[in-house]
Order: C-alpha cells, then sequence, then structure tokens
C-alpha cells in the first residue's frame, strides 16, 4: 500500500459556488438546457455539466460569480429558477 488509496475510490468535483471540492455525491449536477440550468440529480441528462453544492448558499456564489457562463462554455445569462427552486425544495430536508 503506496498510502494514495483512496484518491480514486470516490470521485471528486469542485462546487462552482463556493470552489470547496466534495465527493461527488454531495453535489448537485446541473446541465445548461437551452439557457436554463436544470438539476440532474441522477447525473443522466446529456451534455456538458456543473457541480454545485445543493444549497442556497452555494446557487447564490455561483450566480453572482456567473460560475454557469463558465461551466456551460456559453455566453449566458442562465436562468437558475428552476434550479432556485429545485435546491429549495432539497434544503427544506434536514440534512444530516
Ligand atoms: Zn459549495
Amino acid at each position: 500500500m503506496s498510502g494514495r488509496t483512496d484518491a480514486r475510490a470516490c470521485p471528486e468535483r469542485t462546487c462552482v459556488g463556493c470552489r470547496e471540492r466534495a465527493a461527488k455525491g454531495d453535489l448537485l449536477r446541473i446541465v445548461a438546457i437551452e439557457g436554463e440550468c436544470a438539476p440532474d440529480p441522477r447525473g443522466t441528462l446529456p451534455g456538458r455539466g456543473a457541480h454545485v453544492h445543493p444549497t442556497r448558499v452555494c446557487l447564490d456564489l455561483a450566480v453572482r460569480r456567473r460560475a454557469f457562463n463558465r461551466a456551460f462554455r456559453g455566453p449566458g445569462p442562465f436562468d437558475a429558477g428552476a434550479l432556485r427552486q429545485y435546491i429549495e425544495g432539497v434544503e427544506q430536508r434536514p440534512g444530516q
């Protein structure tokens, strides 16, 4: 064992809001569909994806930074309305 065994076991992605790395399963995948940010909780939608913590804080950060324009390589603006609704829905659930 060379000490770096856990590096690949758990795929990590960077949150486009707070820019912290987190396990893929802790982040929400987002894809751009015709100028809209669409939540992709199952990770099955085609296209270029971005990842963000499913919290309003990280969503707001991502919107303010125009992180979606960068992530989706488009001029934007990308409408985050549906995404915000989705996140507000999942945030109702008490976390850990
Ligand atoms: Zn985040």
